[in-house]
């Protein structure tokens, strides 16, 4: 009797749609009561103001996006206001969409 090769039931991953940065290497996000002193710290550092428009802002930024190999540092840190950091984002998600980093 001839032995017949099982085909392999799963499907490699195309490499193509990997994302950019290993997750094991994807810093990950403060939470909880760290988070919050963190994000006091930037709000008093940029006093209050988007780093964008310099109108005022709540929103702790990540400069460059953790997914993309960011840093928790302050220095990648900036404050933004709603409109400016849906901006960002959708700039961020496009470019992610296209295949290529923003910066
Ligand atoms: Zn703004």
């Amino acid at each position: 009797m001839k032995l017949q090769t099982l085909k392999p039931r799963l499907k490699v991953a195309s490499p193509g749609r990997a994302l950019p940065v290993a997750s094991a290497q994807v810093a990950q996000r403060l939470r909880g009561s760290a988070g919050v002193a963190d994000r006091i710290k930037i709000r008093t550092r940029d006093c209050g103001l988007c780093q964008m428009c310099k109108r005022p802002g709540y929103l702790v930024d990540h400069i460059k996006p953790l997914c993309e190999g960011g840093t928790n540092e302050d220095s990648n840190k900036q404050l933004l206001c709603a409109p400016c950091h849906d901006v960002k984002s959708a700039r961020e998600a496009a470019a992610r969409a296209a295949g290529e980093s923003v910066r």
